[in-house]
């Protein structure tokens, strides 16, 4: 068995930056990567571009075999990590491959979330599956069981996390009649323009009030349904799924409010789950779906690191531990990871933003977006401009912002420095005042 100085699960933009940044600071160290995707890393961010037709397969791809050779860091595709054995220090793949390692990088990003109501859709394998209860297809009725088979797609149900996702959906496009969304994510949002611009504008069934329901508050989630509405898409909001069965090559769908949705693809925006069913049995925390770390990406089992959206990190500035799901703070962390690991420790700081345009919509989310905490809504209805702050004591702790990117660096300024926002409460509703007036406090 090879033994590796840095080994890292996952070869997702913050894995591949660790490795990188290693070989910055360490010109003789051996380093892997480990992933079970085929393919060299690619811009996840990038694939709605590629299914709207905006950009061709290459330029997804943001690394050649080349660059790793000439970086020394040796690739393992294809191949799926069931288990990380801390104790022995090697992790073991569902082919039959081990490795050894010194340090360990668990980078291994999520998946779409399994969904109760369809089987055949886990993506990794587990070393010791749980016992799943007896596949019942009465009816065709998909079997409530989450199964751990390889196939990502099956029975109509569509999600998009990988290129090879993104690869089936453009096949599939062209023959499309009458597509269903499910879930108002930032992902499901992507879809409705996706479909949208494929003449085939969706129904979207989404359980909630309305959009974007944690970061945005009514007003601001009809703003968006009233736009979706007007690209033909049929909106169906409150809607708990409590029955999915496939009849004459159809889904259908029933709602707790006893509506009946039949299609031809169904496509999820239900939000992620974490990839780390191989560290069962390994020691090392879980907290919330994802690893456990301190403010340096130390997991609590020596020489094991998390990054990416798979940690559960320590955020010095929200002082609390959390998990994020985007790709500037998946790199970021990379880059401090790769330090700490290569022995010249760094603490991560970061305001993490999410960023979108959809149906020429600008949507940000920047920090902390928790609707249990006070908001203030700035609405300009006339001009489609909106910002919710979410405050915490006396400064801001997140934003979302509504065609007002360029407020953007500054909120995340006020943000990271938690500078005063006492003065300006009543300013913090008025859809004019201009956020850039107060002053950072460092
Ligand atoms: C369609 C789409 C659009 C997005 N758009 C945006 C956007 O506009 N803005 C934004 O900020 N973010 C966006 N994101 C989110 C962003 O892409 C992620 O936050 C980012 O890719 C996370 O990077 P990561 O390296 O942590 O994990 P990932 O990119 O998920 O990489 C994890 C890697 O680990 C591998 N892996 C997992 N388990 C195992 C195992 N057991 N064995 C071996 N390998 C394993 C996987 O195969 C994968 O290659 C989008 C995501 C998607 C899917």
């Amino acid at each position: 068995m090879k033994t590796y100085d840095y080994l890292i699960i996952g070869n997702g933009i913050a894995g591949v930056t660790a490795a990188e940044t290693i070989r910055e600071h360490d010109a003789s160290g051996t380093i892997a990567i480990v992933s079970h995707e085929p393919h060299v890393l690619y811009s996840r961010v990038l694939l709605p571009a590629y299914l709207k037709k905006r950009i061709p397969r290459e330029k997804v791809f943001l690394r050649t075999q080349e660059d790793f050779n000439i970086r020394r860091i040796d690739c393992y595709l294809n191949e799926a990590v069931v288990f990380a054995d801390t104790a022995r220090k090697q992790i073991d793949c569902e082919s039959g491959f081990s490795l050894g390692y010194n340090k360990l990088l668990i980078a291994s990003g999520g998946r779409v979330r399994d969904w109760e109501h369809c089987n055949g859709q886990g993506i990794y394998p587990v070393r010791t599956p749980p016992t799943l209860p007896e596949v019942k297809k009465a009816d065709g009725e998909y079997n409530a069981t989450i199964s751990r088979s390889r196939s990502a797609r099956s029975n109509g149900v569509y999600r998009l996390q990988t290129l090879d996702d993104a690869d089936v959906i453009l096949r599939l496009l062209p023959h499309l009649q009458s597509p269903l969304v499910i879930g108002a994510s930032f992902i499901g949002l992507e879809f409705l323009e996706i479909l949208t611009l494929n003449n085939t504008p969706p129904k979207v069934v989404v359980r909630d009030t309305h959009f974007l329901r944690r970061l945005l508050d009514r007003a601001g989630g009809e703003m968006l349904q009233a736009r979706f509405e007007m690209k033909g898409i049929s909106v169906e909001c409150q809607q708990e799924i409590v029955r999915v069965f496939l009849e004459e090559g159809k889904v259908h769908i029933k709602t707790s409010l006893e509506r009946d949705f039949s299609s031809d693809a169904v496509f999820l925006g239900i939000g992620i789950q974490r990839n780390m069913e191989f560290l069962a049995g390994s020691g090392v925390a879980i907290n919330g779906g994802g690893v456990e770390t301190d403010e340096y990406l130390r997991t609590n089992v020596e020489n094991v690191f998390a990054a990416g959206d798979a940690a559960d990190y320590m955020d010095v500035i929200a002082k609390k531990r959390r998990m994020v799901g985007n790709w500037t703070h998946a790199f970021l962390q990379g880059k401090a990871v790769g330090r700490t690991m290569a022995g010249k420790p760094e603490l991560f700081k970061s305001v993490p933003a999410y960023s979108i345009t959809n149906f020429g919509f600008q949507i940000t989310a920047v920090g902390e977006t928790d609707d249990a905490l006070e908001t203030f809504v700035q609405f300009d209805e006339e001009r489609n401009r909106y910002a919710r702050f979410f405050i915490k004591e006396d400064h801001i702790a997140g934003a979302a912002l509504i065609n007002k990117f360029t407020d953007k660096p500054h909120v995340a300024r006020l943000i990271e420095t938690q500078s005063s926002v006492r003065d300006f409460r009543a300013e913090l509703r008025d859809p004019l005042f201009d956020i850039q007036k107060i002053p950072i406090v460092e």
